[in-house]
């Protein structure tokens, strides 16, 4: 729910210090990543060894700002700045899974925000595009996911009604702000087999799962879900 503006300075975030770690990887974070995988995601149903092992590396709280970083494993979405959210972990994991990802495949993501959808997504495959239309967040994960070492996400500050064409076709896109309507350009970027899944509607949002076959696409709704919005460039229509 969008109730809240915040705004961060970039220097707020990913200050080394604060993300400091001691040698044997244990942290104050160890015990809440575990607890958020065990008691958000498995007992809700996700099943998906790849994703519960994504999610439980992926170090959550470096992509919240130090005041949010003690809310980093809760069962909601957090502030990121630029009124943006970090989706609550459980869809993050349930997106993951409902695309049904193999190693190989090759991911568009739409909607970088923090960065850390892109991250969960790229532990579980070869490689990530992601585009962001606000420039500062866009750069920012760029920083942020280069620092923690990760070479095979992409990151293209643009907007993501038009896909990342250059790239495609993908095995799967997935869709972290909410259209109006399912981009006919974003379904044409799927290969035949790829999925993809979006969540569709303005107060009232479905999660659509959309699957490429040799005769057109197949769609599915999944559950009701609440994303910002995707917004529309000036001029796009
Ligand atoms: N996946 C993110 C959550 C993103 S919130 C994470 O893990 O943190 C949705 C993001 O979509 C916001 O950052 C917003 O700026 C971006 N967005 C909204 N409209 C967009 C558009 N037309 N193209 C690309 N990104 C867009």
């Amino acid at each position: 729910m969008k109730n809240i503006f915040w705004f961060f300075p970039l220097s707020a975030l990913s200050s080394a210090g604060a993300n400091a770690r001691p040698e044997n990887g244990h942290d104050q974070y160890t015990d809440k990543r575990a607890n958020m995988v065990e008691e958000q995601i498995k007992r809700r149903g996700i099943t998906d060894e790849k994703v519960l092992k994504a999610m439980s590396k992926v170090e959550r709280h470096l992509f919240v700002s130090d005041e949010m970083k003690g809310e980093a494993y809760e069962d909601h979405p957090l502030p990121i700045g630029s009124e943006q959210t970090i989706s609550q972990p459980y869809i993050v994991a349930y997106m993951t899974e409902a695309v049904r990802l193999m190693p190989e495949d090759r991911v568009l993501e739409i909607g970088t925000g923090s960065g850390y959808q892109s991250a969960v997504l790229v532990e579980t495959v070869k490689e990530v595009f992601s585009v962001e239309i606000i420039k500062g967040l866009a750069d920012r994960a760029r920083e942020g996911l280069k620092e923690m070492g990760y070479t095979n996400i992409e990151i293209k500050h643009g907007d993501g009604y038009s896909g990342w064409p250059e790239n495609a076709p993908f095995d799967a896109i997935v869709v972290t702000a909410a259209p109006r309507e399912i981009p006919e350009q974003l379904k044409e970027q799927l290969k035949v087999g790829g999925r993809m899944i979006i969540p569709v509607g303005d107060l009232f949002q479905q999660l659509y799962l959309i699957t490429r076959t040799e005769h057109g696409f197949e769609e599915k709704t999944l559950l009701p879900v609440r994303f910002v919005p995707m917004v529309e460039e000036k001029g796009t229509g």
